[in-house]
């Protein structure tokens, strides 16, 4: 280490205060900005939880420190030794008087991007310098966000008994229709990456594992570019046995949600308010309308859509309006999906008691699909048949149809889009804001 600093007394700036007034303290981090005001300088210097003050009296600091101290460009990573002084003019209560300081990494100007600079910079600028952009203070905002809001989801499950798995991100088969596989060369052969765990948690099901989650990457080649889809997202997958019917799974999506949502409201107040966003409870049960009632809401708000048909993109930004108005609440399920309109999804139980009908669920955040799941079809015979149906091959999945000839319990499940969720709650106008590095269909790098 370069004039002798030691790092391991190093505090970050959160555990400073101006009650360690005349303490010999050691400070590293960036060098956000610097302010010469001839007789006293002052630098901003930041960490991950926020930035302190060093304050340099000219007259009273070693000319080649204050000099080295005062010239380092904006960005550069710097250790600094010094004595902590209260002062209730600094922003934090406190000012750091530098007597020692070694330069770790001397940034190069000019720097692609500002940090702190008020100025509107276009989204692909800031993806392209990510690790630039993630040093700014709403940025990172979203990430300590996010960290709770899966905090907040596995302490939930946790409790309700559900055990965290990891399943294969390389498969044989997908899941979610041909369309989005991504196809890779794997040893000679033909596999895909995962586009969810759906396969693997049903077979966990007949593993006997009762109550299980996963939070990991899905891959999805999505077609179109759009606001809300990515082509690496992380899902946030339940599955769990001995259900009655989906309405067991569906308590437990909106457990998980309020949960999540009360965590982070509690857990981040000062992200929150960084990011403009009113810490809110939501309180479960949230509203339950079927496929039907709710294509009856569009057709009387004057939307051209008949029962059994796809609620589109706009329509469901429509219906997250109309919910809100009728029910006040931005959180519902869509029930009883038709099965005509989940025919990929051959794994759904249809309902006895109308098999045009399946009990699979979305669960709704402002009108944007947050969560799919519901009861799947645990009973061979059906299951085979309704791979034929959408003209797939039964033998192409032996590998999970075996699972099912040796003791498969009822069971049910759902996925939920943790960047879906993150987007919608922070009320961010692009889910790539909440993936560090994102990848869609032009974007590979960083
Ligand atoms: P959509 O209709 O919005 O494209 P989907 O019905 O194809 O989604 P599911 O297969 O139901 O998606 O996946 C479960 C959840 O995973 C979705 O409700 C959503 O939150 C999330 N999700 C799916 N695809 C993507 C994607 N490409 N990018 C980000 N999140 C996604
Ligand atoms: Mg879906």
């Amino acid at each position: 280490m370069p004039d002798a600093i030691d790092m391991a007394t190093r505090a970050r700036s959160s555990k400073l205060s101006a009650s360690m007034d005349g303490q010999e303290v050691t400070v590293a981090g960036w060098v956000q900005d610097t302010r010469n005001l001839g007789g006293i300088s002052f630098i901003q210097l930041r960490d991950r939880d926020g930035t302190v003050q060093l304050t340099l009296p000219k007259k009273k600091i070693e000319p080649g420190l204050f000099k080295e101290l005062t010239t380092i460009p904006r960005e550069s990573v710097i250790a600094v030794r010094g004595t902590l002084k209260a002062n209730k003019e600094a922003r934090a209560g406190f000012e750091i008087i530098p007597s020692a300081m070694a330069a770790l990494n001397v940034a190069e100007t000019p720097l692609p991007m500002g940090v702190i600079d008020k100025v509107n910079i276009d989204l692909d600028t800031r993806l392209s310098n990510r690790f630039m952009d993630l040093r700014r203070e709403q940025v990172l905002a979203i990430f300590k966000v996010r960290d709770a809001l899966l905090g907040g989801s596995r302490e939930y499950l946790s409790s309700e008994g559900f055990l965290e798995v990891q399943t294969p991100k390389i498969v044989a088969a997908g899941a979610e229709g041909g369309a989005t596989l991504f196809k890779l060369s794997y040893f000679g052969r033909e596999a895909y990456l995962a586009q969810s765990p759906q396969l693997y948690k049903q077979s966990l099901m007949g593993a006997g594992f009762e109550r299980i989650f996963e939070i990991a990457p899905a891959y999805r080649a999505e077609l179109s570019d759009t606001v809300r889809h990515l082509s690496e997202f992380t899902s946030l997958d339940v599955e769990m046995s001995f259900v009655k019917d989906s309405d067991d799974v569906m308590k437990v999506v909106e457990g998980l949600v309020a949960h999540a949502i009360t965590h982070v409201s509690r857990k981040c107040t000062a992200e929150l308010s960084m990011l403009g966003i009113e810490p809110s409870e939501q309180k479960p049960p949230f509203p339950r309308l079927t496929h039907e009632e709710c294509v009856r809401l569009l057709q009387g708000a004057g939307k051209k859509i008949e029962v059994g048909q796809d609620i589109d993109t706009d329509g469901e930004k429509m219906l997250g309006d109309i919910v809100k108005k009728e029910h006040g609440s931005r959180l519902y399920f869509i029930t009883r999906f038709p099965t005509e309109l989940k025919r990929g999804t051959f794994y759904a139980m249809r309902l006895d008691e109308d098999p045009s009908l399946t009990g699979y669920f979305d669960f709704e955040f402002d009108g944007e699909e947050l969560v799919s799941g519901g009861q799947r079809e645990h009973r061979l015979p059906r299951l085979i048949a309704q791979i034929e149906e959408n003209d797939m091959s039964p033998e192409a999945f032996e590998f999970y149809l075996k699972a099912f000839r040796f003791g498969m319990p009822p069971h049910g499940g759902f996925g939920l889009g943790v960047e879906r969720f993150l987007h919608m709650l922070l009320r961010l106008p692009n889910i790539r804001e909440c993936v560090l590095f994102p990848r869609d269909r032009v974007r590979i790098a960083p």
